[in-house]
């Protein structure tokens, strides 16, 4: 071989083998020094964090909406003493404490901070953002006739996505009431509210029984704000009635708010067949 293509062949090996050795540098691959730190994460990070985003929880989520709170105390009891807003509340609490037993299936959040304002909507939202499998509103009613009484519910009116589950849900709520003392009202204890127009600006509340409705023929008008907009099947019930003396007998106890706290936890049991 000629010196002058040794020289040649050598100068080329040697920058084959230059090219080999940076190939790496070049391509961008990482020093190999920095590889050693990967798996020492500090101690104190928050791996539960995993479990708070919505997305990556498997768990049920309900919405639980104590009624009414701030300067909207709602309904009160004859002797001005008792505020629908504080029962609701201790209702919600109540029903919380009793669903943390199935705290790996279900996620329990409140619609509002206790006795704060907020609108009906802001309420609804709160499902709408937290992904809500299940929104359940708790209201106790009032009239102005002391015979009022009984308990009622309010499911999604037909025609809207999520009423038939609305409709379940409300079914399974009333079966378990139906086990206390207390009196369900009208065919079944469940019905629909709409808000219907009357003249330039206002509108008349139209209470009918679900037995008066047809579900082959949905109403446009609109029913509870806390039913209509939640994004996912929901639910308002009026417990009893805060100015019935039948019914505060019944359930203005500790014990009475316990049996009404026990029923509502039983259906969503049922709802969500937790175990
Ligand atoms: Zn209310």
């Amino acid at each position: 071989m000629p010196a002058v293509v040794r020289t040649l062949l050598l100068i080329l090996a040697a920058i084959l083998l230059a090219g080999l050795v940076w190939l790496p540098t070049w391509a961008g691959a990482a020093p190999a020094a920095a590889v050693t730190d990967v798996g020492t994460l500090p101690e104190s990070q928050p791996t539960d964090l995993l479990l708070e985003g919505a997305p990556l929880d498997t768990r049920y989520t309900l919405v639980l909406d104590a009624g009414h709170g701030g300067i909207d105390g709602g309904a009160v009891d004859t002797t001005g003493t008792v505020l629908e807003k504080d029962v609701n509340q201790t209702m919600v609490d109540k029903v919380t404490a009793l669903l943390a037993a199935h705290a790996n299936q279900l996620r329990v959040v409140q619609a509002v901070e206790p006795d704060t304002n907020a609108t009906v909507l802001a309420r609804a939202n709160t499902a709408v953002k937290e992904q809500a499998d299940l929104f359940l509103s708790l209201h106790l009613n009032g009239d102005t006739h002391e015979s009022s009484r009984g308990f009622q519910c309010f499911p999604t009116p037909p025609g809207r996505p999520y009423a038939d589950e609305s409709l379940r849900f409300a079914r399974l709520l009333v079966q378990q009431v139906q086990q206390t003392d207390a009196f369900i009202l009208g065919t079944e204890g469940i019905f629909y509210c709409y808000y219907v127009r009357q003249g330039e600006s206002g509108y008349y509340k139209e209470i009918l029984d679900i037995a008066q409705t047809d579900p082959a023929t949905p109403r446009a008008d609109e029913s509870f704000g806390v039913v209509e907009y939640s994004g996912c099947p929901s639910v308002l019930i009026e417990q009893w009635f805060i100015t019935s003396a039948e019914d505060m007998a019944l359930f203005n106890s500790e014990a009475g708010y316990d049996t009404m706290a026990n029923s509502i936890y039983q259906a969503i049991c049922a709802y969500f067949q937790l175990n």
